[in-house]
């Protein structure tokens, strides 16, 4: 096979990374929702069953242009994506829920030292401001964009451009939210993280679950794709022994909390990799048949797209652009436009309109049981179901 690599697993370091040809024909979408190119590359390692891009020259140049143009949350003018309840629709920001959660864990004490690594524009440190006023907070991120931001949200003492190895002191807790998918080596990473925290400290790590969520496989900037196991096998590798490994802290995401331990890395006994290639395979079958599904559906105007994230803007670019309309929920994204096309509110999209629900099937059917009945005038699809 020409695209047969033999280049090492960037998890565990394997010799052999098997890869998905049929991944190159799928457009794909940046992690800031931005529609990118067909053209990537996606492998599973024979060894930990990580799911991986090549990252190679090529690779390396696609994410240095995602980032020199990143914008966070553009569709909302900057405001953090809700996490929406798919049976109410009401929507509570992501790290809040994370927060939240983390509180009611029992692992938070009521104060303490947390550095955020990747701190973006502060969203978990708003909200652990909020939920754990007593605690001290300090965020890291690559360049001072966010600077201001950050530096003004109470109880933030240090906003540090560079890396973790930067801040000064040890922490009770180190968060990487939505960071570690991005990070080459992550295994390393981790293990770099240990000199960070205080005796008995905890880290928090939170990705997307491709598994629940294939249009995760789509981000060209993400270089892993976790699933819980193999999240376990990095943190393990890393250094820790996680507690949580949770799937139902925020819908579509893995959250995992561990603590740096001495024991030895555990073997992992079972082969894999059969079971999450073929597992990988199916997904990007699934996706391939979404495309298709919309593309039929586009045909007839008016068309439109429930959403204005990250599934939604890669069918915008499988589709070229030939959308009419974004619908959302969400507020902070109602009124605006998204690459020059209306984002509507369910009661502004005109009568008789197509509506995509680009979702995981079975969040796309919850959504479609509630807009129904107060949307009769509207056709709602929902993408098959990922069998
Ligand atoms: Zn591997």
């Amino acid at each position: 096979m020409a695209d047969s690599v033999s280049i090492p697993c960037h998890l565990c370091g394997h010799a052999h990374v098997e890869p998905l040809p049929e991944y190159a024909v799928l457009r794909r979408v940046t992690s800031d929702c931005k529609p990118w190119a067909a053209g990537g590359w996606l492998g599973v390692c024979r060894a930990c069953g990580g799911v991986q891009k090549r990252m190679d020259a090529g690779w390396r140049a696609e994410i240095e242009r995602v980032y020199r143009e990143y914008t966070i949350y553009h569709q909302s003018g900057g405001t953090e994506q809700a996490a929406f309840s798919a049976a109410t629709g009401q929507g509570v920001a992501r790290s809040e829920r994370i927060v939240e959660r983390l509180v009611q864990s029992g692992l938070v004490g009521a104060r303490g030292r947390l550095l955020d690594v990747g701190c973006g524009n502060g969203a978990l440190l708003r909200a652990c401001s909020r939920l754990l006023p007593g605690w001290s907070l300090a965020g890291t991120e690559i360049n001072d964009k966010y600077r201001a931001e950050v530096e003004a949200i109470p109880g933030v003492s240090v906003m540090q451009v560079g890396g973790a190895a930067d801040v000064t002191g040890e922490f009770d807790f180190v968060t990487l939210i939505h960071v570690l998918e991005h990070v080459p080596e992550p295994a390393q990473f981790l293990a770099s993280l240990r000199a960070k925290l205080v005796c008995g400290g905890h880290l928090m790590v939170e990705v997307p679950h491709y598994v629940d969520n294939p249009f995760d496989l789509l981000i060209v900037d993400h270089s892993t794709h976790f699933s819980a196991e193999v999240l376990r096998g990095v943190a393990v590798r890393g250094g820790y022994l996680p507690g949580v490994l949770a799937t139902d802290w925020v819908a579509k995401e893995l959250t995992m909390v561990a603590q740096p331990t001495t024991t030895e890395p555990i073997a992992l006994g079972e082969d894999i990799f059969p079971r999450i290639f073929a597992d990988l395979r199916k997904r990007l079958d699934w996706l391939t048949e979404v495309a298709k599904q919309t593309r039929e559906l586009a045909r007839r105007r008016r068309f439109g797209i429930f959403g204005t994230s990250i599934a939604a803007m890669w069918l915008f670019g499988e589709l070229d652009g030939r959308v009419d309309f974004f619908m959302d929920e969400d507020p902070t994204r109602v009124g605006r436009e998204c690459f020059g096309k209306p984002v509507l509110s369910a009661s502004q999209v005109p009568a008789g309109s197509r509506v995509w629900l680009a979702l995981p099937s079975r969040i796309a059917q919850q959504v479609k049981a509630r807009l129904a009945p107060e949307c009769s005038n509207l056709e709602f699809f929902v993408p098959p179901e990922l069998v």
